[in-house]
């Protein structure tokens, strides 16, 4: 006998269609701008918050993916993103300094190596003894702020405060400053300007970073001669150093004092003749923990 009841099929139900298409189009509605972006915070350089001032200790503020946008520029002070020269040499830069490093100054004294911080002074107020230490294990101190905002989103008069007064206080330090890193890489012509009027001769970037024990550099070509290195004085920043000296080394590059060939000279130059060893794990900070609670209680405070 014939079948002439008609088959109930799922897709001959109207409301369950209704339900099954409504879920595909909430899939792909969530789904479409994960496949688009897959990489986008990952990559993403850090937005400007205007009215933020200084990075979260441990934060990285600076990155090779900030250079993009300003590579060009010819203004009122020298821009230089690296320093080639006769000599196979490469300059060592270290950000920030929330997080002093007493291995670092150890090994600098060790191996003789030249080292310039780009300090921000609000960091440099909390352990200025440290700092002192720095300077006289050869270490150069330039100026990276006083609270490292977004320089390019305060009026001009706001921009010259925060790049004129660390010259004062860096004074105790040594020479006074003449070179500036703008926080996060973010300048234009008017904080060049600004610059100029307080005393700054050179905008210094960096063409290669050193982040998470990995080398990058703009050019993708390894380690070359007259590269500017980027370091941040983060947590385990002494483990890194070592494995940057071992890179250095293997690419039979020497380290050269930036402020002295900025200023035409010939510095000495730091050579490694044999690999350095590197730990597993970060030593502990050396810096007394009493300081970096101070330090950490105040971020919290200001919601950093
Ligand atoms: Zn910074």
């Amino acid at each position: 006998m014939p079948d002439d009841q008609p088959r109930k099929h799922i897709y001959g139900n109207p409301r369950l269609r209704q339900v099954l298409i409504g879920l595909v189009t909430l899939c792909i509605v969530i789904a479409l701008p994960i496949l688009l972006y897959p990489q986008r915070t990952a990559i993403e350089p850090l937005q400007p918050r205007p009215g933020s001032h200084g990075p979260s200790p441990g934060q990285r503020s600076e990155s090779l993916t900030q250079l993009g946008s300003t590579l060009k520029s010819g203004g009122p002070v020298q821009v230089i993103y690296n320093l080639p020269g006769k000599e196979r040499v490469v300059y060592i830069t270290m950000d920030d300094g929330w997080f002093p490093n007493e291995d670092i100054v150890k090994l600098m004294r060790e191996y003789r190596i030249p080292v310039t911080t780009f300090l921000i002074e609000q960091a440099a107020r909390e352990h200025a003894a440290f700092w002192h230490e720095f300077v006289s294990a050869g270490g150069r101190i330039e100026d990276h702020t006083f609270s490292h905002p977004f320089l390019t989103h305060l009026p001009p008069a706001a921009e010259e405060s925060q790049i004129a007064r660390p010259l004062a206080y860096f004074r105790q330090f040594g020479p006074v400053p003449d070179e500036l890193r703008p926080p996060y890489g973010d300048f234009n012509s008017t904080v060049e300007q600004a610059a100029r009027e307080a005393g700054i001769k050179y905008i210094v970037m960096w063409d290669a970073e050193m982040e998470q024990s990995k080398l990058t550099t703009v050019h993708k070509q390894g380690l070359q001669p007259g590269d500017i290195i980027l370091l941040h004085w983060v947590p385990g920043v002494d483990r890194e150093m070592l494995q940057l000296l071992n890179i250095i080394r293997a690419k039979n590059l020497g380290i050269a004092d930036l402020s002295q060939t900025l200023a035409g000279g010939s510095p000495p130059i730091c050579r490694l003749t044999s690999p350095v060893p590197v730990p597993a794990t970060s030593t502990h900070q050396t810096v007394p923990e009493a300081a970096y609670r101070g330090t950490q209680m105040r971020q919290k405070s200001k919601g950093a």
